[in-house]
């Protein structure tokens, strides 16, 4: 695992990565590293050739009066959660570096930072979408991992993505809660025991609006919303900074409940601000994405009547296999996998008619992977 400090030396690897045609995969952090990190870590390490993590702790998104100073930093501990996942890069540069003298250019991200958070944290986002946009001319990644516990925040860099054209995609990751229901987050190490207990009243305000939705068949969102809030408001060590049922588009607040919706909640246990969230749509599902979610549940490669892949396989080996038998060594597993590996791109690109970026897609695979299974494969594109 190298440890890079400089933006020079992180450009100079990720050049070399994609001149030998690895794809990357990028979690930005600011470290005090949890078990939520560490799922989107895997994550890309699954998804990716090679992962990239950053740790910083970026100044220009914490206002005056916030944590700056006290944020959690335990960049030895960081490093030691991260040897054994296989993290390939980790990017630790100083402020200095980031940030030197005269530098004053930033990215706006207009009124959608001006809601939910951004109404008690002003110029926070801004801060977020330029430190983001700075990582990834640094890192220049193929895929970049967010965890939904930002929810806001995951919605305004799909947005700095598709507005300032960056050929990046992006990956939203479900929320890490500890076994209390409570959202992992390295803000949690301020709490005390009795906090601690006292924040789990987040997700069960969650939890209970859910059910009003999903059981209840309640649409009324300002009625769900009064409901949590009381729920909050029934906690002493709680301070509501806002509930709100928004869109999951414009993030706008919505009177009723149809379609995917996010129920989204900011509260202060004592000094601590926590957010969390969760998105529903009005057919129950909950999670990130629910509509291609529930697409994905109709195809099943082992519907009862259709052969299943592995059987046809072994179908077509057995005859095979009786002649294979008799030979010292052969490269059976290779042969096999190449095969099917081609003619699966193969189907696919014909599909959707050479366009490699949907095929990269329904594949689920990277784009510079498939780009550069094509060249290994030898697979011709009509
Ligand atoms: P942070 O270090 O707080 O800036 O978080 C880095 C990334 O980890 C962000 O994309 C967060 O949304 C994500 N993250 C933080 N906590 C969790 C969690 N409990 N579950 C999933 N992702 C998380």
């Amino acid at each position: 695992m190298e440890v890079i400090k400089t933006i020079r030396d992180m450009q100079a690897m990720s050049r070399g990565f994609r001149l030998e045609g690895r794809s990357i995969g990028f979690v930005p952090t600011m470290g005090a590293l949890h078990e939520g990190h560490l799922s989107l870590i895997r994550r890309a390490r699954d998804e990716c050739d090679v992962t990239v993590v950053s740790i910083f702790v970026n100044p220009t998104q914490f206002g005056p009066q916030e944590d700056f100073d006290r944020y959690p930093r335990d960049p030895e501990g960081d490093l030691k959660k991260l040897r054994p996942i296989g993290v390939d890069v980790v990017f630790m540069p100083e402020v200095q570096e980031m940030y030197p003298h005269g530098a004053s250019i930033t990215v706006d991200v207009g009124d959608i930072g001006r809601i939910l958070c951004g109404k008690s944290r002003p110029g926070h986002f801004n801060g977020v979408a330029t430190v983001v946009t700075k990582l990834f001319n640094i890192v220049m990644p193929d895929r970049a991992y967010f965890g939904q516990k930002d929810f806001q925040q995951s919605v305004i860099i799909k947005r700095l993505v598709r507005d300032l054209d960056f050929d990046i995609d992006i990956v939203v990751c479900p929320i890490v809660r500890e076994p209390n229901g409570l959202a992992m987050s390295s803000r949690n190490l301020y709490l005390s025991d009795e906090e601690r207990q006292a924040a789990t009243i987040l997700y069960k305000a969650l939890k209970f609006g859910e059910e009003q939705i999903t059981s209840n068949g309640i649409r009324d969102a300002v009625k769900v919303k009064r409901e949590m809030e009381r729920m909050i408001a029934s906690e002493p060590l709680a301070r509501i900074d806002y509930v709100e049922i928004v869109d999951t588009e414009e993030l706008l607040p919505v009177d009723t409940i149809k379609g995917p919706v996010a129920l989204c909640v900011a509260v202060w246990i004592g000094n601590t601000r926590l957010i969390d969230n969760m998105v529903i749509d009005t057919s129950g599902r909950t999670g990130t994405e629910p509509a291609s979610g529930s697409q994905r549940d109709d195809i099943n490669l082992k519907h009862p009547g259709v052969k299943s892949i592995g059987g046809f396989i072994e179908e077509r080996l057995g005859g095979f296999m009786k002649k294979i038998k008799r030979l010292e060594s052969f490269d059976l597993y290779n042969i096999v996998i190449s095969e099917v590996e081609k003619s699966i791109i193969s189907m696919v690109l014909r599909e959707t008619k050479g366009n490699q970026l949907r095929a990269s897609k329904l594949l689920g695979i990277n784009r510079n992977t498939l780009r550069s299974k094509i060249k290994k494969l030898g697979i011709k594109i009509r």
